[in-house]
């Protein structure tokens, strides 16, 4: 290689953008799920894993409130898929304060009492301890909903990673009601809260559902919040891992084919025909409905206070981040007619990326 071969090849290298992953394959799961185990739930956990590998999923937490399923007492369907697997978890359920947290990734029960009080940030703190001892990766659940969770109940806890940014059973009452009534906070407030103080906070989708026999707007049913996941390997620990650095996004209708973060780059292109399949079979309920929307994709890329850094209709596009872009997250939005005078709305949420990364 000549000197000036040499040069051109450095300066090439030197301006090809740096990503945090090179995994590329993706898998579909969901961390929160619950079964008759419950006393409120309709299907028994092979019934609830069976319906998940039936529709496509790669991999499923049976998080029962204050109980263990073991994945190895439970009998997966005969023909079952290579790609599907059951991670162990629990929802950690605490009382009387109402705060509920996925214990991903553990291999036994966690104890869930704790001291008499009426600080949710002791409590979040609490399961987050335990979580961790057990070698698992705690995931906060509904902010809103019951426990209506503020970001000022998370300021002082340690650890805070992972929190569910859309959760389908609670939906109604937490991000987007809300956000149509111009209630103070959403769950995308909280995050970007967070992630302005600095925080690396991950925000996940999950269904939550209770439901698999009845079905119906007012039921809590299945397959409409669920994560993405890059990952190289489909086992127990490599997708913990993979969340943990923060690959993957949350979804309710849209499907990504490019996701990619680096420190100074983030670009993302939505898989078109397979959000189109997906949003296709989806329940009339699956979107969430408002009155004022544009038809089509818009890509948001959002930053530091929730500002929105670049705003651009259609499918793909690309951010280069600024010097005071201490992070920058990207979502994307599709929308479309309903009726006469509604829209839906259907989301994907990529993580954020760190200038300092
Ligand atoms: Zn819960
Ligand atoms: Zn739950």
């Amino acid at each position: 290689m000549t000197s000036k071969q040499f040069f051109v090849t450095l300066l090439v290298v030197s301006f090809l953008p740096v990503w945090i992953t090179a995994a590329e394959n993706w898998y579909r799961g969901n961390t929160h799920v619950h079964t008759a185990l419950s006393g409120h739930g309709d299907s028994s956990p092979e019934f609830v894993a069976k319906w998940y590998h039936n529709c496509g999923y790669n991999f499923l937490i049976l998080s029962e409130h204050n109980k263990f399923i073991d994945p190895k007492g439970v009998t997966l369907p005969e023909d079952k898929r290579e790609d599907f697997i059951l991670i162990p978890g629990q929802e950690i359920t605490g009382k009387p304060v109402g705060v509920h947290t996925t214990a991903m990734n553990i291999d036994g029960l966690i104890d869930w009492t704790n001291k008499e009080t009426d600080s949710k940030g002791y409590v979040i703190q609490d399961h987050i301890r335990k979580t961790v001892e057990a070698g698992g990766q705690p995931i906060l659940n509904h902010p809103h909903g019951g426990s209506s969770i503020t970001s000022e109940d998370i300021r002082l806890v340690r650890d805070f990673h992972m929190m569910e940014l859309y959760n389908a059973n609670t939906k109604r009452n937490n991000l987007f009601k809300r956000r149509y009534l111009n209630l103070p906070l959403t769950s995308e407030n909280i995050w970007d809260d967070l992630l302005t103080e600095g925080r690396r906070v991950y925000g996940v989708g999950s269904d939550d559902a209770h439901m698999f026999l009845k079905v119906g707007p007012n039921e809590t049913n299945a397959g409409l919040g669920w994560v993405m996941v890059r990952s190289d390997r489909l086992d127990p620990d490599s997708i913990t891992d993979a969340m943990k650095r923060g690959d993957f996004y949350a979804s309710n209708g849209i499907m990504l084919k490019t996701c990619k973060r680096g420190p100074k780059l983030y670009v993302v292109e939505v898989d078109v025909e397979k959000t189109r399949d997906l949003v296709s079979i989806l329940p009339e309920w699956a979107g969430l409905e408002t009155r004022e929307a544009k038809t089509g994709y818009r890509i948001e890329f959002i930053g530091p206070g929730g500002k929105t850094l670049q705003a651009t209709n259609g499918p793909e596009d690309s951010y280069s981040l600024k010097k005071l872009d201490t992070y920058a997250r990207v979502r994307v939005v599709f929308a479309r007619k309903k009726g006469n005078v509604m829209y839906e709305e259907f989301y994907a949420w990529g993580q954020p990326v760190f200038s300092g990364n």
